[in-house]
């Protein structure tokens, strides 16, 4: 079977890789002269299996309220004319009920650990390792009484445990920075790190290995032609037209103006995030976890010999340029939590808009149309859930049943 995919992203990209190893032949389209350039770009690098609460979530609207009037506050709401912007917010408004916030980690949580699961049979089988992975879980602090309450209510269990400022610093000695501030922290001992956009490079390198394999780069699609009940071609920005029997749909918050002529209201809003890469002069003073610091909304990755740390959504509109303010307190935050790190004056600023769905699940599988299948809208958890739902995607083009349950992930 010959399937085109629309993005070269972590989620077009996984997809094709997906496709390929099922034994079909793929069309890989992307816009851009390369792969991985846009949200896959500098993400936050985190896998993080087991910590995929939504951002949706009791207490976040009464949160958001006071983050309205900081400057500094790590979501950002600047309002515009625009209905889906303010449909978006009320249907986001709505998930942050706990009961629904509750089911939607649940689908989430399936899907990241099937992910991980695929992840490692890929990594064993194809020997795709060269993006600084490694198996060196995770650890979410808390520095406020009101978030470390909520955090350690939940008990803990061999996936997640909960531990002690003291504990903390034992796990990770490069806390000692912000030792006086730390309430406790809960360790996930299975997550991940990894290089985003070294991993799509990685993955395009043993996709053009295989002759059924083609990208195509430089190439816009403009629309799509469907006729009795199927997509039948891509209208392509040079005026050719690329003829299909399957399409995927994966172009990240693009996905939207391909799928809305088709009658698919995808509802997906860019939310706005930025990151810091760091050149590391000390690896010693920078964790060798994934450290979330959560009342600031900041992750750390280390990737190598480099600090990533990645944060802030901005809830307004579609440029992803960098905004100068938001850089300044990335910036010193991070140096004021790693201040023996490096030179974060030289670190290399980023800004990318994740697919977000109100609910923060993805769109898996069938769109409701015979031949074109969806695999969108992972807003904040892209690279964590990417394995996983290219292998869902795989699985349900070729007639087989779906790995995992898919309710609650799927459009139909
Ligand atoms: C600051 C920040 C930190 C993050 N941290 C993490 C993290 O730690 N862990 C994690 O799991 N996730 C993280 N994410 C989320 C993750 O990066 C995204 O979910 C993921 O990259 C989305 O991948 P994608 O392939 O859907 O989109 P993209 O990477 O944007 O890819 C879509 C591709 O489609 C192409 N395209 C679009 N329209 C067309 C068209 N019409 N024709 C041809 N090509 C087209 C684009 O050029 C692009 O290359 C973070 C995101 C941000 C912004």
């Amino acid at each position: 079977m010959r399937v085109a995919v629309i993005g070269g992203g972590v989620i077009g990209l996984t997809t094709a890789y997906a496709l390929i190893r099922e034994g079909h032949e793929v069309d890989l389209i992307e816009r851009r002269d390369e792969v991985g350039l846009e949200t896959s770009f500098a993400n936050g690098g985190q896998l993080s299996y087991r910590y995929v609460s939504p951002l949706a979530d009791a207490g976040v609207p009464l949160e958001a309220l006071g983050w309205m009037l900081r400057s500094d506050a790590p979501l950002r709401f600047k309002p515009q004319f625009n209905l889906q912007q303010w449909r978006w917010c009320l249907q986001f408004l709505a998930a942050c009920r706990r009961s629904v916030n509750q089911r939607n980690t649940a689908h989430l949580l399936r899907l990241a650990l099937h992910s991980q699961k695929i992840l490692s049979a890929w990594r064993e089988q194809d020997a795709l390792d060269n993006f600084a992975w490694r198996s060196n879980g995770k650890l979410v602090v808390y520095r406020t009484p009101t978030s470390w309450a909520k955090a350690s209510k939940t008990p803990g269990d061999d996936n997640r445990q909960l531990l002690s400022a003291e504990q903390c610093l034992d796990t990770e000695p490069a806390l000692a920075g912000i030792a006086n501030e730390l309430l406790g922290g809960v360790y996930a001992p299975g997550d991940e790190v990894g290089d985003c956009y070294l991993f799509c490079r990685q993955l395009l390198q043993r996709l053009q290995a295989n002759s059924a394999f083609k990208l195509h780069a430089n190439y816009d699609v403009k629309g799509l032609r469907v006729s009795n009940g199927k997509v039948k071609a891509l209208q392509l920005n040079c005026g050719d037209e690329h003829l299909v029997d399957h399409l995927v749909v994966a172009a990240g918050v693009h996905s939207i103006a391909l799928l809305k002529p088709l009658g698919i209201d995808v509802p997906l809003y860019p939310l706005k995030g930025y990151s810091l890469s760091l050149q590391l002069d000390n690896p010693k003073a920078v964790p060798e976890t994934n450290v979330t610091d959560y009342d600031n909304k900041v992750v750390y990755a280390r990737l190598d010999d480099q600090l990533r740390v990645a944060a802030m959504v901005d809830v307004g509109g579609w440029d992803s340029q960098l905004d100068a303010l938001r850089i300044k307190q990335l910036r010193d935050l991070a140096a004021r939590s790693f201040p023996e790190a490096g030179d974060f004056a030289a670190a290399t600023p980023w800004a990318g808009l994740r697919p977000a769905t109100p609910q923060g699940t993805p769109w898996l599988g069938a769109s409701g149309i015979n031949n074109l299948w969806l695999n969108l809208g992972h807003g904040s958890l892209g690279f964590t859930l990417a394995c996983g739902s290219a292998d869902v995607l795989a699985q349900l083009i070729a007639g087989s049943p779906a790995p995992i349950a898919l309710d609650g992930l799927t459009h139909t």
